[in-house]
């Protein structure tokens, strides 16, 4: 049960993703949470550093689907100027939006890494899908009432982590 809920890597933000070595494990798309992965989330567009990160993405041939569990507005209207694949209203950590996202961008599990600051929603989804899962830390600290009710336990479970998962 513990180890579904390790990520693959833990990064300390999307600016870290090491794009060779994503390509050279085979990994031809990425889904990316939005709310305190991407932006905190009470802003609601990407910033100048995410539009050219996912400009770069997009040159070196990654397809990129956003996919958050909050609600069609938040989500279209950070979507507007990425036009990137985008699901709302995902219900991570259930498999249906992972099996979606997979499909929009035509690749198999093996080609795909979710990057999300959640254990509960991305990585503990992302790992029952059979995707690679790569954990950031949250952009903001702050969060959504139900969320800051599941950090303290995150936080357990990323010393598990440190201490024995990798
Ligand atoms: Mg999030």
């Amino acid at each position: 049960m513990l180890r579904k809920l390790y990520p693959k890597l833990y990064l300390g933000s999307i600016f870290e993703l090491d794009l060779e070595a994503l390509k050279k494990e085979g990994i031809k798309g990425l889904i990316f949470d939005i709310d305190n992965t991407l932006v905190p989330y009470d802003v609601a567009e990407p910033t100048k550093e995410i539009i050219e990160l996912f400009n770069t993405l997009r040159n070196e041939t990654f397809k990129i689907c956003l996919m958050s569990n909050n609600v069609e507005d938040r989500v279209m209207r950070f979507n507007q100027n990425l036009k990137v694949f985008a699901i709302h209203k995902s219900g991570k950590p259930r498999i249906k939006s992972f099996k979606r996202a997979l499909e929009l961008m035509d690749l198999s599990k093996e080609e795909v890494a979710i990057v999300g600051d959640q254990i509960f929603t991305d990585v503990y989804g992302g790992n029952r899908m059979g995707v690679k899962t790569i954990l950031v830390q949250p952009v903001s600290d702050k969060d959504e009432w139900m969320t800051k009710i599941k950090r303290g336990l995150e936080q357990r479970v990323i010393k598990l982590y440190e201490k024995h998962g990798k």
